[in-house]
């Protein structure tokens, strides 16, 4: 099924038997949802409901909202599954393809990118283009790596904002397939090789130069958050109840570190983590998230108080070097 730029390829076969299931969509996809469940409805005969929460990853399962609504199914659109995050309960994946033109995004690297032992990787929406492009890139001298990944990692070469092991050590240089920012910057500054970014929508290639600058800023905007946090008497600790962004034992070692300073620090549990939310408890002079890298990254300007991440809190209680910061992952 087409809808828009992209190429849904939903199982409908391993879908026969279920009578009632939740579908749970990107913010980009939720424009289609009742495309979606008008299919669905045809195709299997089961009641179809939609989530409206956001969900920014295969992290982020609605299970619980799929048990309260009765839902024997939750059918997740968008991302590749977790391999090692373990789920009790039924939860099938809807692949959602970008289109990419092979022979131009190759021609974009011959022409641009110089050392010829490389690492690509990319996210779940081109991941299945990865092989013919090696093969491409290989034909013309390169040689090109597509690492498989730790346990959280679905298929070789995939990444995740809050998880970079597929990345090659051993390449040269690493490019990456994908639009945005983040992805780059984030394998920037977790391998300190050159990185190319390389946008397959406007065919855009950017430069390790540009990406490095970035990285750049971003590690002095994380040094300013980190010296703003120095002194801080209260911490807000936030752990999200998402099943992949769960990381309750950091949250517990931290507070126990903080305890052992004679901070004040208090473990706040949400969904989503919102700074609206966080008002309601008071002034904070800090924040520690250990829920998607992302939200302390990404998201610090919308927050009343610095938010770091774990292993930024390392560096703020002087058991980690700043010359030896590394992003925050997930497992
Ligand atoms: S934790 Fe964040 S970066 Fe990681 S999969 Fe979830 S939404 Fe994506």
């Amino acid at each position: 099924m087409i809808l828009g730029s992209y190429r849904i390829e939903i199982p409908f076969e391993e879908l026969k038997g279920y009578k009632r299931i939740l579908i749970q969509l990107p913010s980009g996809l939720k424009i289609y949802a009742r495309k979606i469940i008008d299919i669905l409805e045809e195709k299997t005969k089961a009641d179809i409901l939609v989530s409206s929460d956001p969900c920014f990853g295969a992290c982020d399962l609605a299970v619980d909202t799929a048990l309260s609504m009765d839902a024997d199914l939750l059918l997740h659109f968008g991302h590749l599954p977790i391999p090692n995050l373990k789920i009790d309960f039924p939860v099938k994946f809807v692949d959602v393809i970008m289109d990419i033109d092979v022979s131009s995004v190759t021609y974009l690297i011959v022409s641009g990118v110089t050392e010829k032992n490389i690492s690509i990787v990319t996210t779940a929406q081109h991941i299945r283009y990865l092989n013919e492009i090696r093969k491409n890139l290989e034909k013309r001298g390169y040689r090109v790596r597509i690492d498989e990944g730790d346990g959280r990692i679905a298929q070789p070469g995939l990444v995740l904002g809050c998880n970079f092991s597929s990345v090659s050590r051993d390449a040269e240089a690493v490019v990456f397939v994908g639009t945005g920012t983040f992805h780059p910057v984030g394998i920037s500054i977790s391998i300190r090789k050159p990185v190319y970014s390389l946008d397959p929508v406007s065919m855009t290639l950017t430069s390790p130069n540009e990406i490095s600058a970035m990285a750049d800023r971003l590690i002095k905007r994380r040094f300013y958050l980190i010296t703003a946090s120095q002194g801080a008497e209260n911490f807000g600790i936030l752990v999200s109840k998402k099943p992949g962004q769960n990381r309750m034992d950091v949250a517990l070692s931290i507070r126990k570190k903080l305890e052992e300073k004679r901070k004040k620090s208090c473990i706040i549990v949400t969904d989503t983590i919102q700074p609206d939310m966080l008002r309601d408890f008071g002034k904070f002079d800090c924040f520690i998230s250990t829920a998607c890298p992302r939200i302390a990254l990404d998201d610090h300007e919308m927050f009343d108080a610095p938010i770091i991440t774990p292993v930024e809190f390392e560096i703020l209680i002087g058991e980690r070097k700043f010359d030896d910061y590394i992003f925050d992952s997930i497992t």
